[in-house]
């Protein structure tokens, strides 16, 4: 479920704008309608709320891309990182543009995992492993022969195109924090029963997964570029790439103890691209989509802390003001690209649309369109 965004919710008198940011916020509107139908604000939930205030949807990159292959708007503005403007246009047409309103909000995760990167990780790991590659030329979507053992690859969203295409050639298939182990499922099936995958860019999301599905550990060895395996590859079911998110990791344990002990009654929420010790100890877990149904969920008078950026996690303690809600690193900084969205930026690239132009166009090569729309499609069956 995505949060639709009635345009009753903008308020131009909102206090916590300043002169400034309400001109722009009023302008924004104005160009809305203008492009009318031709226009699809999509927002991301680590979005701050002069932008939120503008979304026609406001969801995770799983729900925001479903908004996207649904949409038959002519453009399509992407309020987030991009990864995700990526995955918009992959599903859109040809004729629809996809436009991110600063090109250089990126995301550090999906930096931590190039192709040169993992395309050599790959012959390493299948070469020490035994496992064979599941590419089909003749049949994408069956394995290469029965009986085998195979490794598939599974990238999260939270990687660039390219990597979204190696997935989709070698029969495999995308994830989100939403659907990880649906798709974990889906990948083992295809893998055989001695078979393994290669999940990346993220390891936590990865190991927290895998966790929750029973497999040990030292089946789980992460991989590091120019390292290698830190683990045994033989018998392993999940090869996790290094990689992590900056804003998520900074959730410990000892905040969870503290919190506790100022609220003995309390619960704790996070995010699985927390490190495994601090899922371990929190009450639950899950995407942005998750924890918004969690938060919603609980009585009034509860309090919790909330292991996820700090942009959702204020809007949840304002859209609950019957329920104490805190972030669990009372230090934690917004996700800094995320943040490279301003209103402004948004003001200009709508200008720019009315005025005939698209600017800051996302466009994925056609050479990595083929792969990268097959590895997305699975995903998006699976869940159907
Ligand atoms: S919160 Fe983490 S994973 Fe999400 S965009 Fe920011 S750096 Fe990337």
């Amino acid at each position: 479920m995505s949060i639709s965004l009635p345009m009753c919710a903008v308020d131009f008198t909102d206090a916590t704008l300043s002169d400034e940011e309400q001109a722009i916020a009023q302008r924004i509107t104005e160009l809305k309608t203008i492009l009318g139908e031709d226009l699809l604000i999509l927002g991301h939930h680590y979005q701050r709320d002069s932008i939120v205030m503008h979304a026609d949807f406001l969801g995770d990159s799983f729900m925001l891309s479903q908004k996207a292959a649904a949409s038959t708007a002519k453009h399509i503005v992407f309020c987030g990182v991009h990864f995700m403007a990526e995955s918009a246009d992959i599903l859109t047409s040809d004729e629809q543009n996809v436009v991110l309103p600063n090109l250089r909000a990126g995301c550090s995760m999906a930096d931590m995992a190039t192709l040169n990167e993992v395309e050599a990780a790959w012959d390493e790991i299948l070469l020490e492993s035994g496992l064979k590659d599941p590419i089909n030329r003749e049949n994408p979507e069956q394995p290469a022969a029965k009986d085998a053992s195979y490794l598939v690859p599974v990238t999260y969203m939270n990687s660039s195109a390219d990597l979204k295409d190696f997935v989709g050639r070698h029969g495999g298939v995308v994830c989100t924090s939403s659907n990880a182990e649906g798709v974990l499922n889906w990948a083992f099936e295809r893998a055989g029963q001695n078979g393994a995958v290669l999940f990346f860019p993220d390891q936590h999301l990865g190991r927290n997964t895998g966790m929750a599905m029973g497999i040990s550990t030292d089946r789980m060895p992460t991989w590091t570029p120019g390292i290698g395996a830190m683990g045994e590859l033989k018998g392993a079911r999940i090869v996790l790439w290094h990689g992590f998110c900056s804003v998520h990791k900074r959730f410990t344990p000892s905040q969870i103890h503290e919190f506790r002990s100022e609220y003995p009654d309390g619960l704790v929420v996070v995010h699985p691209e927390c490190p495994r010790e601090t899922v371990e100890l929190a009450d639950a877990n899950g995407s942005t989509q998750y924890i918004h149904r969690y938060v919603e969920g609980l009585p009034s008078g509860s309090a919790v802390a909330i292991g996820t950026e700090i942009n959702m996690v204020a809007r949840l303690a304002r859209e609950h003001p019957d329920k104490h809600i805190e972030c669990l690193d009372d230090e934690i900084c917004p996700c800094s690209t995320m943040y490279m969205i301003h209103p402004a930026y948004l003001m200009d690239v709508l200008e720019r649309l009315v005025d005939g132009e698209v600017p800051n166009q996302i466009s994925v090569p056609p050479s990595v369109q083929e792969g990268s729309l097959l590895a997305l499609n699975r995903m998006l069956a699976i869940l159907k």
